[in-house]
């Protein structure tokens, strides 16, 4: 009778008797060992071609790109420019870099403050920035998030929206851009630190620490309210760039005072050198504290920068340079229809004019914009006999606005 064949591991030649498993395929059997060793092999390929895939699947553009990129979508904001495009250079060159050995220089995360009045466009950099990088991007309001076991959202739910605009894809929502707007709502009210609880303050605050810091985070794929039945996703938000946004009403007294009393001694020289006019230049994170955020959370965001009031030169560039620029769209609607639309300086000059007259802002740009153009819009692609041109006037555009109410224009 033959030797009933031994069975051995067909990649280190392990005799059966000597592992803990064996496993057949078709021609070959694999032992535990090699197993373990086989999953090491493809753990590290993986992260290799990982960071390879990232950088192929977005272009990791050196801060002058980026900038100049920002320079065709948002006019003026210089400063936060340059601050957003070295942040979001180095947050995604840390991203690419290969998986850190022990010995290596970790580059730690930076999340970015932006502090401006409303309408500025801090939204719209940060959007900007996340279609330039081609990564998931979603906005979330601080001012609906409260603390865990209160009505409201709990701050998971911010992540929820990532993964939704990912599709779902995990990875890809790993590397997103989460853009929290209103943060200086959830300020602390008091200087008094919870003698009563602080519902949709310092503890959102807390509760947001853990999400900007990097950890592993249980996000609820639909959002919401935790549900136990809802089978959670596991996100790490190591990676993850928070961009953080509010309009910190009044901080500018704060830094008048931080300004004086640092001057105490040798005001003269250095008082010579602060613009008063322009005193949120000035912003630091203590200024913040000041206002009400906790040091932790200033912390994990070491990036802070600011933006600047929109002047009248600044709203006037904003209707027509951008490449997005309202009056462009208005042009590209009517091309549509044949028709060459046209405006008149003086009439661009009335929009802004109207604009800081109500204190609209940038944003009240469109809705002046609307009003002016509604009529034509209505009329014009209906018309048998069309002209090929079409201008708006200063008289047209007062006509038109003459009909509409302020608050209307408000409420837009
Ligand atoms: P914020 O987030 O600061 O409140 P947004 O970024 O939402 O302001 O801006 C509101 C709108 O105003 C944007 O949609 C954009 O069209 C316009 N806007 C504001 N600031 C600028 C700017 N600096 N350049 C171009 N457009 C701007």
């Amino acid at each position: 009778m033959p030797d009933k064949e031994v069975i051995k591991c067909s990649f280190c030649g392990k005799d059966k008797h000597d592992t803990n498993v064996l496993i057949a395929g078709i021609n070959a059997h694999i032992c535990d060992s090699c197993i373990d060793q086989a999953i090491g092999i493809v753990d590290a390929e993986k992260a290799g071609k990982d960071s390879s895939e990232l950088s192929e699947h977005f272009k990791l553009l050196k801060p002058q790109e980026i900038k100049n990129h920002l320079d065709k979508h948002v006019i003026g904001q210089d400063d936060a420019k340059k601050v957003l495009a070295v942040a979001v250079y180095n947050h995604y060159k840390r991203l690419m870099q290969p998986k850190k050995k022990d010995e290596e220089v970790e580059i730690e995360k930076s999340n970015i403050i932006m502090v401006g009045e409303t309408g500025t466009g801090k939204t719209l950099l940060a959007r900007t920035i996340a279609k330039t990088l081609n990564v998931p991007f979603c906005i979330a309001d601080a001012t609906v998030l409260t603390e865990a076991g209160y009505v409201g959202e709990d701050v998971e739910s911010i992540l929820s929206r990532l993964l939704q605009v990912a599709d779902y894809d995990v990875k890809a929502t790993e590397r997103g851009i989460v853009f929290i707007d209103e943060i200086d709502k959830i300020a602390r009210k008091s200087d008094n630190p919870s003698i009563t609880r602080d519902v949709s303050g310092e503890g959102v605050q807390q509760a947001m620490l853990k999400l900007l810091e990097g950890s592993i985070v249980n996000v609820p794929p639909q959002g919401g309210r935790k549900h136990p039945e809802q089978k959670m996703i596991a996100v790490d938000t190591a990676n993850i760039l928070f961009i953080c946004g509010g309009a910190f009403d009044g901080i500018e007294r704060k830094i008048g005072s931080r300004l004086n009393t640092q001057s105490i001694g040798y005001k003269k020289s250095s008082e010579e050198g602060i613009d008063k006019k322009d005193i949120l230049q000035y912003v630091a994170p203590q200024d913040l504290k000041s206002f009400g955020l906790i040091p932790e959370l200033i912390g994990r965001m070491p990036i802070l920068t600011f933006l600047k009031p929109l002047d009248k030169k600044v709203l006037r560039a904003i209707l027509t340079e951008p490449k997005n620029a309202i009056i462009k769209q208005y042009q590209k609607l009517f091309e549509m229809d044949g028709i060459a639309l046209s405006f008149d300086d003086k009439a661009l000059d009335l929009i802004v004019d109207k604009a800081i007259e109500y204190k609209l802002g940038a944003r009240g740009l469109r809705s002046i914009c609307e009003a002016i153009m509604l009529d034509a819009m209505f009329e014009i692609p209906s018309q048998d006999i069309k002209s090929e041109l079409f201008n708006i006037s200063l008289a047209y555009a007062q006509e038109k606005l003459k009909k509409v109410s302020i608050k209307k224009l408000k409420a837009a």
